[in-house]
């Protein structure tokens, strides 16, 4: 199947996925990871109607979008503090701000560079000690600073990021995704209406899961292989 034929399929996917979720379609984006593929994929997935790109690594993500800087490009993936300028001029969106320390270099470098950052906090949902993320109550004291003691100025946070464990267990991963979107929906209704946490969004789901996560309430699904098949 063509990359475009495979967009399609994805897409009808996340349709279905959405209306037996009683959701509207529009609600979820999707995210096209192109990570380890050519300009060429990305160029043919583009030519598909497809806008939005992920890429887990800066060194990956910044020649791609200088190839293609009419795409709207994200950051998914654990991000060193020697490369949030980098980051910060190639990614319309961040997803992956793991630790505080982290937060504060981006907030720096969004400072130095006169611009918003635009980011989402990645919360460990999977309990995997491998996998990235904040605890909720380390995610909770972020916001509770940026909320209370404008910390953070240059940041606005758009909501927050998990993966699930890999498992099999679709029961397992179902419960994973719901502790994220109560997580989610707790900030929300504690700062309300705040202009640098609008936590509007739930990024969660992949290749494999991504129905799960939009029956569980995903607003950006990051699907890679589905599109552009099995990497080497
Ligand atoms: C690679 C990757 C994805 C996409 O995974 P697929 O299984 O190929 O859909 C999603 N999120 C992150 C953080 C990734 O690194």
């Amino acid at each position: 199947m063509s990359i475009a034929e495979n967009l399609r399929a994805v897409r009808a996917a996340i349709t279905e996925a959405a209306q037996a979720a009683g959701r509207h379609p529009s609600t979820v984006q999707l995210v096209a990871v192109s990570k380890t593929y050519p300009i060429e994929a990305v160029q043919e997935a583009y030519a598909a109607g497809q806008v939005v790109f992920g890429e887990n690594r800066v060194q990956e993500l910044v020649p791609k979008q200088q190839a293609l800087p009419q795409a709207q490009w994200h950051l998914i993936g654990s991000l060193q503090t020697n490369k949030v300028k980098q980051a910060l001029q190639a990614a319309a969106l961040i997803h992956s701000v793991d630790s505080q320390r982290l937060l504060q270099a981006i907030d720096k470098q969004a400072e130095a560079l006169s611009l918003t950052a635009h980011v989402l906090l990645q919360i460990n949902i999977s309990d995997e000690d491998q996998k990235h993320g904040l605890d909720e109550p380390e995610a909770d004291a972020l916001l509770a600073d940026m909320a209370h003691h404008n910390a953070y100025p240059h940041v606005q946070v758009h909501g927050l990021m998990g993966m699930a464990a890999f498992t099999d267990d679709s029961t397992m991963i179902s419960r994973q995704f719901a502790r994220l979107r109560q997580a989610r929906d707790a900030f929300a209704a504690r700062y309300p209406q705040h202009p640098r946490l609008p936590l509007e969004h739930l990024s969660m789901g992949m290749s494999g899961d991504f129905a799960l996560a939009i029956a569980q309430g995903a607003t950006l699904v990051r699907i890679g292989s589905a599109i552009f098949g099995h990497r080497g």
